[in-house]
């Protein structure tokens, strides 16, 4: 597995391994701290195409400025090893003045979905993250790129972003990597404590009850809402941020959920800011 540095490398990587057309591209962005659903996203790429470059990349442009950025965990080490043994071909670990250069200038702006659910509470933070997979995705060129649904809204906006700028990758959403217990894996979840770790359940336990409603015939969205922030408020330290049923493309609310509506929940548990979500059956 190579380790590459630069936006030349990368896409110089990608022509090579293309090989005229023959050979399909596969990127899976994060931002390190792999766990096993990054795994589970490096698995699906190398299913599905011949080449896969995972990128790790702690990009500062999505963390607003009392956020985590400095702090976020860095382990890369550990990354390049998860990596290679799920077999990706490529780690593209670039300094932060490779995807942003001195002076840079230019961002991506979703309209209208960047201000919706972790947006709303996150200024600024989507209009990072389609910045940084826009850059990725040229420089790769990737075929298709991989995310996992554990980032329901992001989901949306890069799907509205490739449409709208007619990028070339096609977006592959994977599922929920969740603990034995529930808890829906992140790489914040190394912040919690252990009494922590246990209250963070609550958000889980909230998508699981909408679930179960929905099967037993509840469609009323003011119903399932305000069902799961209960669930949520009695665990006194956590503090719900928001918990809506809305489209998934438009991530606009609804009222009656429907197939496809998705259900989500962002929450605090002490310092730390978790989600977690289904997309109704
Ligand atoms: P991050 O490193 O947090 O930016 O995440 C990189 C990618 O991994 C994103 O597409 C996430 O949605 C995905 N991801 C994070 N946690 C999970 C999980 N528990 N299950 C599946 N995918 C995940």
């Amino acid at each position: 597995m190579k380790i590459l540095r630069t936006v030349a490398e990368l896409r110089q990587w990608s022509r090579e391994e293309r090989n005229d057309g023959g050979n399909t591209i596969g990127l899976v962005p994060t931002m390190g701290a792999l766990h096993a659903g990054h795994a589970s996203l490096i698995r699906a790429a190398c299913a599905s195409v011949g080449y896969v470059a995972v990128s790790i990349f702690v990009n500062p442009t999505q963390f607003g400025p009392n956020e985590d950025y400095a702090r976020y965990p860095r382990t890369f080490e550990a990354d390049c090893a998860l990596a290679k043994a799920e077999g990706a071909d490529v780690v593209f670990a670039p300094p932060v003045e490779e995807l942003y250069p001195d002076g840079a200038a230019t961002f991506v702006e979703v309209e209208g979905l960047s201000q919706r659910l972790d947006g709303a509470s996150r200024p600024g933070h989507f209009r990072g993250v389609a910045t940084v997979v826009a850059k990725l995705l040229i420089a790769s060129e990737a075929d298709r790129a991989f995310f996992g649904q554990k980032d329901a809204a992001q989901v949306a906006v890069l799907r509205r972003m490739v449409a709208d700028l007619r990028l070339a990758a096609e977006i592959v959403v994977c599922p929920i990597v969740r603990e034995p217990d529930g808890l829906a894996l992140s790489s914040r979840n190394l912040y919690l404590s252990q009494t922590e770790r246990t209250q963070a359940l609550a958000l889980s336990r909230a998508v699981r009850q909408v679930e179960a409603l929905v099967a037993g015939g509840e469609r009323r969205a003011e119903a399932l809402v305000a069902a799961a922030r209960q669930t949520i408020s009695a665990e006194p330290d956590v503090r719900v941020d928001y918990t809506e049923l809305v489209n998934w493309a438009t991530l606009e609310p609804v009222e009656i959920a429907a197939p496809g509506s998705l259900f989500a929940v962002a929450a605090w548990v002490g310092a730390t800011r978790l989600i977690d979500n289904t997309v109704l059956a």
